[in-house]
């Protein structure tokens, strides 16, 4: 299957991996991409926790490992009196290309809402990121028959009118809630479906340049199911959690379907 658009394969390591095992990690994935490159259509992005961040985007650069730096969170103001928050401002600075937006954890134990999600993208966006936003149904509303609704709800409350002229930097993740590190996963239809539905949507909402944006599937991806999710003509992608924390089972999504 060729992508017009591209595949970006994200690594979330969510909270693991301190900065000397990032290191190690990276260090791995180096050797491993040098010895079997990926073609240029094929992009990498990690999300290291942010204390091994600045580890992370100095062994990238001075090795000039092929991937691109990802966060997993920022804060909707570029600076001021937000104790324990990390701006978008500050990972511009680091060389961060991705960043998460409202992924199903940060809903779920933040209590991140639409309009957060949606003013942390406009912070990715004022500083020359790309947004991931993250969207997904849960269990009830899938057994319910309102998985595309609960999506396309999501979706709209986020890809608002001031933000459709920035809509071909958005990166969109399709991650179904009791998908995500459970070893349960959608059928490659039923994801191809939900993803087909997403491109649609972002076209009816924010016009042709949304066909652009990448759609990323997400929720218990491993090296014999990455494949079949990269073989559906509207999943532009993959974004991995827990088997994004083996070198060797990385790369083998990393390459699956090649
Ligand atoms: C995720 O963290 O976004 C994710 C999909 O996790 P896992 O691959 O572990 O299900």
């Amino acid at each position: 299957m060729t992508h017009d658009r591209g595949v970006l394969i994200s690594a979330n390591w969510k909270m693991n991996e301190n900065h000397y095992e990032a290191v190690k990690l990276v260090t791995e994935l180096s050797a491993l991409l040098r010895a079997n490159p990926l073609p240029e259509a094929r992009e990498l992005s990690l999300h290291p926790s942010f204390t091994s961040l600045r580890t992370v985007q100095t062994l990238v650069e001075t090795d000039r490992i092929p991937v691109a730096l990802g966060a997993q969170n920022c804060h909707f103001e570029d600076a001021g009196a937000f104790t324990g928050e990390v701006s978008a401002a500050m990972l511009a600075k680091l060389g961060v290309t991705y960043v998460l937006c409202g992924h199903s954890e940060r809903r779920a134990f933040a209590h991140e809402n639409d309009e957060e999600i949606g003013k942390k993208i406009d912070a990715v966006l004022r500083n020359n990121m790309s947004p991931i936003l993250c969207v997904g149904e849960s269990a009830a509303a899938r057994a319910a028959g309102d998985a595309e609704a609960v999506v396309s709800d999501q979706l709209a409350a986020v890809v608002t009118t001031k933000r459709h002229q920035s809509i071909s930097r958005f990166v969109v993740a399709y991650e179904p809630i009791w998908a995500i590190g459970t070893g349960g996963t959608p059928t490659e239809e039923d994801a191809e479906t939900m993803c087909a539905h997403i491109h649609l949507q972002l076209e009816g909402l924010a016009g042709a340049a949304a066909a652009a944006v990448r759609v990323q599937y997400g929720g218990s991806v491993n090296a014999d199911n990455a494949a079949a999710f990269l073989a559906q003509p509207s999943i532009d992608g993959l974004l991995v959690g827990g088997a994004s924390l083996d070198a060797a089972r990385f790369m083998a999504i990393a390459h699956a379907g090649l």
